[in-house]
C-alpha cells in the first residue's frame, strides 16, 4: 500500500469518526468492481468485503486485502468463464460507517420474478437480516407504485425476536419488545422515503436496481448500504418495450377478426390459408399464414412453412404450441373460447397480421414480418453474447433433426427432451407395425437412427435425450398403415400411449426397433451422448417390464447410458420412492402432469383458464418429488413447458433444488441468464445474511 494513500485512509477514517462523534468507529470496507466497458456485467459477491472493522491500521489492510480480492481463484475464473479481460475490471473499496439497524431490509424497482416494473418493492424486518435468510423470521412486504408514489400494499407480519449489533460489534439474539411484535416496522413516511430513493437511483443508474436499506436506531435515519443493477428484466423489458411499441402503434386503426392464447411469441403477417380437412394439407404453400381447427403431428412439414398459426382449439401445451416455439413460428390457439372461432371468423386467402405476442389477429397487412422469438436466435450473434456459467443444468428441448445444426449455437447444457415423434413425422411417416409386416422393419431403425444422429452430433459431446415415442392412438393411426393397428379411444391422452404400450404384445416388436436404433446410434455411429427417457409410465410393474425389454435389446444403465423417467403422472411423484430402483432420475412432464393434478384436458381450451402449471399442488408435487428423488440419489429435471412461460416457476424450481431445466429454444439464452441471477442472489443471500431468500414458497 502506498504510504501516501495510507495516510490518506486513516485520515479519512479519522474524519468520519469524528462525523460520527466516535473514535475508531466500526466500518465496513466492501469491494465494488465493475468494467466500463461492460455495461451488463454483475461482478457482485465476486470480491471480498469485510465486516465490523475498527481502527486505522486494520481499515487499510482490509482495503489492501479488498484490492487482493480482485485475483482471488474465484473472482479469476469468473472473468475467465465469462470472457472478461482481467485488467478491464476496476475495483474499488468503499469504507463505510456500519448501522446499528434498528430495522433493515431490501427493496428493488421490478418484481424479479415477474418483471412487472411498475412498483417499488420493499420488504423489512426488525435489526439485522440475518433472520430473514435463515428462516427465523418473516419480514414486512410494501408495494408502493411509482407512478402515484403511493403505497399500494402492506403486509405486516409479527416478529419476536431479531438479531442486532452491539455497541462493541457483537451480534446478540434478543426478544422484540411485546408493543413491537405486531408493530410495523417501517412508517409510511419511511417507505415512502425509501421508494423515493429507489426511484432516484434507478433513474441515476438507467436500469432496474436491487438495494440494501437499514434503519440506523442511534438517529432513526434511513442508509441504503448497496445497490446493484439487476440485468436480466432490465433487457428483457427494454427488448419487449420496443417490439411492443411498433405492434401496438399500429393497433388502434385496426379491426380485430380474433383474440386467442398467445402459444409461441412473435409476429407475422401474410395470406391465410385455412385448412379444415387434414388431406389438404399438402396444398399448403410456404410463407402462409396457416388456420385449422388443431394441429397434429403429421402435420409438421406444413407448419415449417408457416409463417404464423392460428388453431379453434387447444391451450398452452397442445400440438400446436409446443411444435410452433420449437420451429419459432408465431402461433395463437384456442380463439374458439375467446369469441370466434378462427377457421369460420377468418377467410380463406384474406391477408392478416398475427401479432402472437398478444394473441391477437388485426385485418390486413400490418407490418414487416418480424422474425419469431427462437428465429431470432442466430448463431453469429450468439457467439458475441457471454453467459453466466450455472450450477443449474440448462437443457434445450428439440425434437426436429433439421434444427439442431441450427440451435446448436445456444448455450445450452445439452437436449433435455427430443420427441421420438419428430423423426416420424419428419422421415418415416410409416407405422411401425405396418413396416414390420410388410417386411421393412429395417427403414424405422435406419430412419430413426439417422434422425437421432443429427442431433447427437450436432449437440456432441454435449448430452441429448431421446423420448421414446409417445404418440396417442388417435396420432399414430395418421401415419400410413396406422388404421389396422390402432384402436379408437375416447380419450387417447388417457389411453394406450408412452409405457403401456412398449411391453404390451401388440407393440413390443415396434418398440424393439426404437431400442435397436438407440443401440445403432450409440454402437455404429459410436454417438455415446445419446440417453433415453420413458414417457407415461403408471406404475412401478411397468417401470419393471420396460426397463427389462430395453436390458435385453441391449439397452442397460450404465456410468455412460442413463435412463430417465418422465415424472408426468401423479403415481410417478407419489410413489418416486419406488420408481427410484429403475431409473437414473426424472425429468418432470410438467404439460401431463398439471393436466392429471388438476383434472383439465390440456388440449382443451374450456378448461385453459384453469390449467396452471403454478398450481400449488403442481409445486407441492414437484418439490416433494425433488425431495424423494434426491433422498434416493437420483436426479430431477423438468421438460415441461411451465419454466419456459413463467419465469417465477423457473424462480421456484431453482429454489426447490431441482438439477436442471430444460426449456423451449426461444428461452434458452433468457433462462440462463435468469438462472445465474437466481443462483447468485440466493448465494450472495447465504453469505451476507440479507433478507432475500423467502424461507417458504409454498403455503402448505
Ligand atoms: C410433458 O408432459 O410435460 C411433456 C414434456 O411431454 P409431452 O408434452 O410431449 O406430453
Ligand atoms: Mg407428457
Amino acid at each position: 500500500m502506498p504510504a501516501d494513500l495510507q495516510k490518506a485512509i486513516a485520515a479519512a477514517y479519522d474524519e468520519l469518526g469524528k462525523k460520527m462523534k466516535q473514535k475508531d468507529p466500526f466500518v465496513a470496507v466492501r469491494s465494488s468492481a465493475t468494467a466500463e466497458d461492460l455495461p451488463d456485467a454483475s461482478f457482485a459477491g465476486q470480491q471480498d468485503t469485510y465486516l465490523n472493522v475498527k481502527g486505522a491500521d486494520v481499515v487499510v489492510q482490509k482495503v489492501k486485502e479488498c484490492y487482493a480480492s480482485c485475483f482471488t481463484d474465484r473472482a479469476v475464473y469468473y472473468r475467465e468463464k465469462q470472457g472478461f479481460d482481467h485488467m478491464s475490471v476496476a475495483l474499488s473499496a468503499a469504507v463505510q460507517m456500519m448501522v446499528f439497524s434498528k430495522a433493515s431490509g431490501v427493496m428493488f424497482t421490478v418484481n424479479v420474478a415477474t418483471g412487472d416494473d411498475k412498483n417499488i418493492l420493499i420488504e423489512g424486518a426488525w435489526g439485522l437480516g440475518e433472520y430473514v435468510v435463515q428462516g427465523t423470521v418473516t419480514p414486512d412486504n410494501y408495494t408502493v407504485s411509482k407512478a402515484e408514489g403511493k403505497i399500494v400494499e402492506k403486509n405486516v407480519n409479527d416478529q419476536d425476536i431479531k438479531l442486532i449489533r452491539k455497541e462493541d460489534g457483537d451480534c446478540v439474539e434478543v426478544r422484540v419488545p411485546k408493543k413491537e411484535v405486531s408493530l410495523q416496522k417501517l412508517t409510511d413516511a419511511q417507505i415512502l422515503e425509501l421508494a423515493t430513493y429507489a426511484k432516484r437511483i434507478e433513474q441515476h443508474y438507467g436500469c432496474y436496481m436491487d438495494m440494501e436499506w437499514g434503519v440506523d436506531e442511534r438517529d432513526g435515519k434511513l442508509w441504503i448500504l448497496q445497490a446493484r443493477p439487476e440485468t436480466v428484466w432490465s433487457r428483457r423489458n427494454k427488448e419487449k418495450k420496443t417490439e411492443s411499441n411498433t405492434v401496438q402503434g399500429m393497433k388502434v386503426d385496426r379491426n380485430v377478426i380474433v383474440k386467442g392464447l398467445p402459444a409461441s411469441p412473435g409476429s407475422a403477417c401474410g395470406k391465410v390459408h385455412v385448412i379444415l380437412d387434414p388431406s389438404h394439407i399438402d396444398d399448403f404453400k410456404q410463407g402462409e399464414i396457416l388456420v385449422t381447427e388443431m394441429t397434429a403431428p403429421d402435420w409438421v412439414p406444413a407448419m415449417k412453412k408457416a409463417k404464423a398459426i392460428v388453431t379453434d382449439s387447444g391451450g398452452m401445451t397442445c400440438h400446436a404450441s409446443i411444435v410452433s416455439r420449437e420451429l419459432g413460428i408465431p402461433c395463437i390457439v384456442g380463439t374458439k373460447s375467446r369469441g370466434a372461432a378462427a377457421t369460420s371468423a377468418i377467410k380463406d386467402g384474406i391477408d392478416v397480421t398475427v401479432d402472437a405476442t398478444h394473441g391477437v389477429v388485426y385485418e390486413g397487412l400490418i407490418e414487416e414480418e418480424k422474425p419469431a422469438a427462437a428465429n431470432a436466435v442466430v448463431p453469429a450473434t450468439v457467439q458475441a453474447e457471454t453467459f453466466p456459467p450455472t450450477g443449474t443444468k440448462i437443457y434445450m428441448n428439440l425434437g426436429d433433426p433439421d434444427l439442431a445444426e441450427k440451435y446448436s449455437a445456444l448455450p445450452c447444457d445439452g437436449i433435455g427432451l427430443m420427441r421420438e415423434e419428430f423423426i416420424w413425422t419428419t422421415y418415416i411417416h410409416e407405422h411401425p407395425l405396418y413396416l414390420l409386416k410388410t417386411g421393412h422393419p429395417e427403414k424405422v431403425v435406419d430412419m430413426l437412427a439417422d434422425g437421432i444422429r443429427k442431433v447427437c452430433q450436432a449437440m456432441s459431446p454435449r448430452p441429448v435425450t431421446l423420448r421414446f415415442s409417445d404418440f396417442k392412438s388417435s396420432e399414430y393411426r395418421d401415419l400410413k398403415g396406422g388404421d389396422e393397428f390402432e384402436p379408437y379411444e375416447p380419450s387417447a391422452l388417457l389411453g394406450w400411449r408412452g409405457a403401456s404400450r412398449y411391453y404390451d404384445p401388440k407393440y413390443i416388436e415396434g418398440f424393439k426397433l426404437e431400442c435397436a436404433a438407440v443401440r445403432k446410434v450409440r454402437e455404429e455411429f459410436g454417438l455415446k451422448n445419446l440417453h433415453v427417457m420413458i414417457p407415461f409410465c403408471r406404475n412401478t410393474d411397468e417401470a419393471r417390464k420396460v426397463t427389462g425389454i430395453m436390458a435385453e435389446c441391449g439397452l442397460q444403465r450404465s456410468k455412460d447410458f442413463k435412463v430417465w423417467l418422465m415424472a408426468e403422472i401423479p403415481s410417478n411423484v407419489i410413489l418416486a420412492d419406488q420408481f427410484n430402483e429403475f431409473v437414473d432420475g426424472y425429468s418432470i412432464g410438467s404439460n401431463d402432469l398439471t393436466m392429471l393434478i388438476l383434472g383439465c384436458d390440456r388440449d382443451n381450451d374450456t378448461v385453459s383458464h384453469i390449467y396452471d402449471e403454478r398450481n400449488l399442488a403442481v409445486r407441492r408435487a414437484v418439490r416433494h418429488l425433488i425431495e424423494v428423488a434426491h433422498a434416493g440419489g437420483k436426479t430431477v429435471s423438468i421438460c415441461g413447458q411451465a419454466p419456459s412461460v413463467y419465469p417465477e416457476f423457473c424462480e421456484f424450481l431453482v429454489k426447490s433444488g431441482i438439477d436442471s431445466i430444460s426449456v423451449n429454444p426461444d428461452t434458452v439464452k433468457f433462462t440462463k441468464k435468469l438462472v445465474a441471477q437466481l443462483e447468485q442472489r440466493i448465494m450472495l443471500d447465504a453469505a451476507t445474511g440479507r433478507g432475500k431468500v423467502e424461507a417458504e414458497d409454498l403455503q402448505w
